[in-house]
């Protein structure tokens, strides 16, 4: 038996949608699924445009370009994230500023943010780590008071709710990713949403290798090639048709989890008040007074055919960024120590639930008799 941290659930129309595109020939990135799909998400996401790309790199890449982020200038971002947020600064020779974790949500500390503001600043860019919407209301005042585009990074976050709105339609401009263990997929593939017409705009003409739209054939800027095909686009509205499905099974399995681990070595993911968590992937923390460390637990579950991740390691401590930062970011550190995502994947069973909630119990357990 192996029980997979995620893994694609393919349940609805994916498909038949699909057959629809092989049976017109329009698999590439020409056809109607492209429109339909960045239709939907648009509504669904509540913000006035969508616009698809090959992954929820490139789309954060399209971003920092249509916001014309470029030679040093400073995007602020959490160290304790995945790797393409910062990343995505560096292809445009900015530079990331990193902030650390708050100890309860995982996210980037609010309150730590406005030291890290210079007079390079141009963005601040928010990831909703593992479905827990960041504290949007203070970031936004922030973003006023210094003249800053505010970012979302929403890769881990489709279908989270901060104070009745949607991430990834509160800032300015918002990325997806449609990896395979994203909440939804489709394969590989990313979205980008915002109200600004002009920048939706820009980036349409960016992703397709910059293109004028007066002249195939002529080309004002160096563009790229990041553009979505018709099939995946296909796969990708046939699994925004099943989202609520999905964000009601995930919290289902967030709330199975926490009922039947309550043990006091064990932090859970949270859900704040002004919060809806779509718990992307449902994570735990060891804590100081439990006497087993992050990766003899995974080992042990890996034996038992539990498939787990660790945390993210900080960007901080990458060589790619360690080389020219040298600040200490303590909570970010020892969450990426500490913090396992747990089988997540909606097509999880009760059985298999309760057979991983049995297996980190019994191991615990079992560490305390070796003492
Ligand atoms: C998955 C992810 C991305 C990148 O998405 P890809 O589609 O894999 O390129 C970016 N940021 C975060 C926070 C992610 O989790």
């Amino acid at each position: 038996m192996k029980i997979p941290v995620s893994e694609p659930d393919l349940c609805g129309n994916e498909k038949k949608y699909v057959m629809d595109c092989l049976e017109a020939g329009w698999v590439s990135s020409a056809g109607s699924y492209v429109s339909k799909f960045e239709k939907k998400f648009a509504e669904y996401i509540n913000s006035k445009y969508a616009t698809t790309c090959s992954n929820g790199t490139t789309a954060l890449h399209l971003t920092l370009l249509a916001l014309d982020i470029k030679n040093k200038d400073e995007v602020v971002l959490p160290t304790l994230t995945f790797v393409s947020s910062a990343n995505s600064i560096l292809y445009n020779n900015a530079m990331p500023v990193f902030v650390d974790s708050e100890i309860d949500t995982w996210n980037m500390d609010v309150k730590k943010i406005e030291d890290k503001i210079t007079d390079k600043t141009k963005a601040i860019m928010v990831v909703h780590l593992y479905g827990h919407p960041v504290d949007m209301d203070p970031v936004l005042e922030l973003c006023k008071k210094y003249d800053l585009y505010l970012i979302e990074d929403t890769a881990e976050a489709l279908g989270s709710e901060y104070k009745k709105r949607k991430t990834g339609s509160i800032g300015d401009i918002s990325s997806f990713s449609f990896y395979g263990n994203k909440t939804i997929t489709t394969g590989e593939g990313g979205m980008i949403t915002t109200d600004d017409k002009e920048l939706i705009e820009k980036i349409n003409i960016i992703k397709n290798q910059g293109k004028s739209p007066a002249d195939r054939y002529w080309h004002d800027t160096v563009g790229y090639n990041y553009r979505l095909t018709n099939l995946q686009s296909a796969l990708g509205l046939a699994q925004l048709e099943n989202i609520d499905k999905f964000v009601n099974k995930k919290r289902e399995i967030a709330k199975y989890y926490r009922d039947n681990l309550e043990i006091k070595g064990i932090a859970h993911a949270v859900e704040k008040d002004y919060a809806f968590n779509s718990y992307w992937m449902y994570s735990i923390v060891l804590k100081n007074n439990i006497n087993i460390k992050q990766d003899e637990m995974m080992k042990h579950l890996e034996r038992q055919g539990v498939e787990t991740r660790g945390f993210f390691h900080p960007m901080h401590t990458l060589p790619i960024y360690s080389s020219y930062y040298k600040e200490k970011f303590p909570i970010a550190e020892k969450l990426a120590k500490s913090g396992i995502n747990l089988p997540s994947s909606t097509k999880i069973t009760d059985d298999q639930l309760d057979y991983v909630c049995d297996k980190i119990k019994y191991i615990i357990k079992k560490e305390e008799w070796k003492k």
